[in-house]
């Protein structure tokens, strides 16, 4: 398969059709310093607004399939364990510190990743918790903010994060660009069915899963999380 950085890069030029939410951030302890990092790598706003926009381009692909629910994201610097959570976006500051020799991409990976979870479809709250958070960092893979220890395979299609994101591209790549999106699609009016990958590719998701291990001569690794997230968004 292609190597993980073939993705082309973010979109970064502003469309003004885009459904931007409102974008809010709140500080809950200046004196962290892992607050003066943030504002030293990359602009709240701008950084914000990109992955917002990613997330359309990646997972919507054209304005008006984009949602339009959501009226506002507020994203809260502040201490904490783990690095951040879906809805509000809470961030731990202390995340910024431990990255600090490549915070700037980090940064902005984390928040792509997050705010995937704002607008993903969640096949009525039935997705596995796996293909939620595999969706969120196929957008982050897809928008070239690729931390250095992800690499392709895994034990399970559904095991989430970079590994069940990896198998997202992989099938991209043999089906098209509109695979994950269409999968998206599938989960917004019904419950979630495994079935909507045999609907999308024509095969079995068990079979998918064979044919990716063959490609990559069964290789194991998928080892570490990036981001701990807790239940996906209630759209
Ligand atoms: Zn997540």
């Amino acid at each position: 398969m292609a190597p993980p950085s073939s993705p082309p890069p973010p979109p970064t030029v502003s469309r003004p059709d885009w459904p931007v939410p409102t974008l809010k951030l709140r500080i809950d302890d200046l004196s962290h310093p892992g607050i003066k990092l943030f504002f030293d790598n990359v602009d709240p706003i701008r950084v914000m607004h990109d992955a917002a926009v990613a997330v359309f381009r990646w997972l919507y692909v054209t304005t008006d399939k984009a949602p339009k629910h959501v009226q506002s994201i507020l994203l809260v610097l502040r201490p904490m364990d783990g690095v951040a959570r879906p809805k509000e976006i809470h961030f731990a500051c202390q995340h910024i510190v431990n990255c600090t020799d490549r915070c700037a991409d980090e940064i902005r990976g984390v928040l792509v990743h997050e705010v995937v979870h704002c607008f993903q479809y969640n096949g009525q709250g039935a997705c596995p918790g796996g293909l939620v958070e595999g969706v969120a960092d196929w957008v982050r893979l897809c928008s070239g903010f690729v931390p250095p220890h992800w690499k392709p395979g895994g034990e399970r299609w559904d095991a989430g994060y970079h590994v069940t994101a990896y198998f997202l591209q992989w099938l991209t790549e043999r089906y098209g660009e509109g695979t994950v999106p269409e999968i998206n699609e599938l989960m917004r009016d019904a419950p979630y069915d495994e079935h909507i990958f045999k609907t999308v590719t024509g095969r079995k998701i068990g079979k998918l899963w064979k044919l990716y291990n063959e490609q990559l001569g069964g290789g194991g690794g998928g080892d570490g999380v990036v981001s701990t997230c807790s239940d996906p968004p209630e759209t």
